[in-house]
């Protein structure tokens, strides 16, 4: 076993990390000709493991063995515990300065371990313009033991300035195979449900683990697939749109609302609650700032969970084209291949409909109301 075990079909990046830390431990030793690289970029598709692949980086730069998996440093980073990794995971939309200010005090501090201190940026791109700046002076002249993993989609969502001055980790789509693979070995599962769910999820390993294992989640992307064929008219096209909407907000609201009990739970107790439930003076304002991120953080949930949804239903097109155009390519969606070619209408109408929902993902990110943007799909995607 290693700290890289838990990347699913990323075999050059691992080659790539497996030499970095070598030259990591060469730096620390004062052996070999190059130095350190203080910061680093992942990128890759959303599952397919930036921030995995950044956790074991950090974990092979402090490991005596480069990354054994198995010693107490790698366990404690593994698990997030070792005091000199801190770990940033932006709860909200946006990541601010002040909080990036305070980040960058604290990484200049020395490692208590004696080899590196690390900040391991999940979702980078969400820092805001000034604290990117923040970010980015601390990233031109690092101390010697610091170490920066910013953890972004691609290198396009961080400013020109910050993503030069880093050595790029660029992680791809892992083969629906590969992913399948791990849920049969790891997991468990059945080959032929392993397949379908890892097909199904387009190289994001999460979401073909909750596929394959999760009856609900299945249920709600059955539903999500059954919209192309509810647009028969402008009404049944706004409740498509509406239930769209909907069953995302309600999947954010349960993922979350799980988090949030959990978080609340540990943060009362760490303030000091007492055995009959009542909080010690002067601890409202941690826990009304806890509900704050808390809140931001559902919001952000439900806008991925409307992406994902988006990302299902422009699989379905995807499919229907690839049948139009008779390409020999596996479908996402095997299990519809009837369906899909019962479907009249010409190829470049199923076009302008895939490129309708990508307009949509657009406008979404930009913070346009969803139930606005989804309708306006809806009805380019009826009329195609
Ligand atoms: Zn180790």
């Amino acid at each position: 076993m290693t700290v890289y075990d838990e990347l699913v079909g990323q075999e050059p990046v691992i080659e790539q990390l497996r030499a970095a830390a070598a030259a990591g431990a060469e730096a620390l030793a004062g052996t070999g000709g190059g130095g350190m690289t203080h910061a680093w970029l992942f990128t890759g598709p959303p599952g397919s493991g930036r921030s995995v692949a950044a956790r074991a980086f950090a974990a092979a730069l402090l490991c005596p063995d480069q990354g054994c998996g198995h010693c107490a440093s790698c366990h404690q980073v593994l698990s997030g515990s070792h005091a000199d990794v801190e770990v940033v995971r932006p709860a909200g939309l946006s990541y601010g300065v002040r909080e990036t200010r305070e980040l960058v005090l604290r990484a200049a501090s020395s490692p208590t371990g004696g080899r590196w201190r690390i900040v391991l940026f999940e979702d980078a791109d969400r820092s805001t313009e000034q604290a990117a700046n923040a970010l980015l002076k601390a990233i031109e002249e690092p101390p010697a033991r610091t170490v920066w993993l910013l953890c972004a989609p691609s290198p396009d969502d961080l400013v020109v300035t910050i993503r030069s001055r880093c050595r790029l980790v660029t992680l791809r789509t892992p083969p629906a195979r590969a992913v399948a693979e791990v849920l049969v070995l790891r997991e468990g599962i059945d080959p032929d449900v392993a397949a379908a769910a890892a097909r199904a999820a387009q190289g994001h390993v999460g979401r073909a683990k909750r596929l394959a294992t999760d009856e609900q989640a299945r249920r709600r992307r059955a539903e999500v697939l059954a919209v192309p064929g509810r647009l028969s008219g402008v009404g049944p096209a706004v409740e498509a749109a509406e239930a769209l909407v909907k069953a995302a907000e309600a999947e954010a609201k349960e993922l979350g609302a799980s988090l949030d009990a959990e978080e609340t739970a540990a943060m009362r107790q760490a303030l000091g609650e007492s055995a009959k439930g009542r909080m010690p003076r002067g601890t409202a304002g941690a826990l009304k700032e806890l509900e704050d991120r808390q809140k931001s953080r559902t919001t952000r949930m439900k806008r991925d969970a409307l992406d994902r949804a988006l990302l299902d239903l422009a699989s379905y097109y995807r499919d229907l084209l690839v049948v139009q155009l008779g390409a020999g390519v596996d479908l996402v969606n095997a299990d519809r291949e009837r369906e899909l070619r019962s479907v009249s209408g010409p190829p470049e109408a199923t076009l302008r409909r895939l490129e309708a929902i990508m307009v949509c993902r657009e406008r979404l990110g930009a913070n346009v109301n969803p139930q606005l943007a989804v309708e306006a799909m809806a009805m380019a995607l009826r009329t195609g």
